[in-house]
């Protein structure tokens, strides 16, 4: 298991592993990802427009499902 630091960490959260970075990408598209899924089978991270469409069909068979896309919104307010 990998273990990033960030400045979060002293959350001690079960299900939040790390936060996503620019440098993670969709696995659909290419474009940065903003949505992170944990299924049994490993790790899918998708941008905000593939994780909604594959919400329904993933979301009841996920560990976990992390969005972020909520992030997109502020940065794209400046
Ligand atoms: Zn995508």
């Amino acid at each position: 298991m990998q273990t990033i630091a960030t400045e979060t960490s002293v959350v001690g959260d079960l299900e939040v592993g790390r936060q996503l970075t620019g440098a993670d990408r969709c696995d659909s598209c290419g474009a940065q990802a903003y949505i992170r899924v944990e299924m049994a089978s490993g790790e899918l991270l998708f941008c905000a427009h593939h994780g909604r469409e594959v919400h329904d069909k993933l979301f009841p068979i996920a560990k976990s499902w992390h969005d972020e896309s909520a992030k997109l919104l502020e940065d794209h307010r400046s």
